[in-house]
């Protein structure tokens, strides 16, 4: 059976927010462009974002590492969000594995965002139905694009091709050659989901960070203690005036 996922190489991944705002764009139509300062979200922020990137420090300082994590549904092999639906909403395909909600029968109960313990599904407050990653699965199975354009948005997005999309059940897919050859991992297999999806872990640079190299000797102002002089020094409001 065939089992389509991504895997998101952490090596790679710059934090950028691309994949969360094509996410949007393409599945949720929400604005994706640069926010507004004044009041961006407006009184009432309401939406949903299938992705989102976490971002966090690890380590202590100064021997820090920032990463920046990506995750939306993993669509699980085993996927305890599907039985806990009373109305058979949630739903595996059995042609690809893509995990799904039938908007139609979705009542909105939540039981199954309570399921899943990656917490990958958000409520639609508007349209009062369960929502989450599809994978793209109008995008990828539409013929009439290009064939090169059948990727879920947020991998054709990635500036740095941290995202890969194929078939983790055939074993020379692009996602399963980086699984096996780059110690591609799941989270958290003591819930026995069998996430599809995978990560490729970051890869540590060892870097050795002297004291002196954290005191800044080239900055100009600091020179003999003294600063340099301003060229508009003792110039008044009424020098620029025209
Ligand atoms: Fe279900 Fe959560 Fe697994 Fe997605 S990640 S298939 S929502 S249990
Ligand atoms: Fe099923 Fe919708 Fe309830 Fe989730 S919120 S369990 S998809 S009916």
């Amino acid at each position: 059976m065939t089992q389509l996922a991504l895997v998101i190489d952490l090596n790679v991944c710059v934090g950028c927010h691309a994949c969360v705002t094509s996410c949007k764009q393409w599945n949720t139509s929400g604005a994706a462009g640069p926010l507004v300062d004044d009041q961006p979200y407006g009184a009432d922020p309401t939406g949903t974002f299938f992705n989102r990137v976490q971002t966090f420090e690890v380590g202590e300082f100064p021997n820090t590492q920032t990463v920046h994590f990506p995750k939306s549904c993993l669509h699980c092999e085993d996927p305890p969000c599907v039985p806990v639906c009373p109305t058979g909403a949630s739903y595996k395909r059995k042609e690809d594995g893509i995990v799904l909600v039938d908007y139609d029968k979705c009542i909105g109960c939540k039981y199954c965002s309570w399921a899943c313990p990656y917490g990958a599904r958000e409520i639609d407050e508007e349209r009062k139905v369960m929502t989450k990653c599809t994978l793209c699965v109008d995008r990828i199975t539409d013929t009439a694009l290009p064939a090169a354009e059948r990727k879920p948005a947020c991998v054709l997005a990635c500036p740095t091709h941290a995202r890969l999309f194929g078939d983790v059940h055939d074993p020379e897919s692009v996602v399963s050659v980086a699984i096996r050859e780059r110690g591609g991992y799941a989270l958290m297999p003591e819930w026995n989901t069998r996430p599809a999806n995978h990560y490729l872990p970051r890869r540590r640079t060892e870097l050795t960070v002297h004291a002196e190299d954290l005191v800044r000797v080239d900055n100009p102002l600091k020179i003999d203690g003294s600063r340099p002089e301003s060229p508009q020094q003792g110039l008044g409001r009424e020098d620029f005036a025209t």
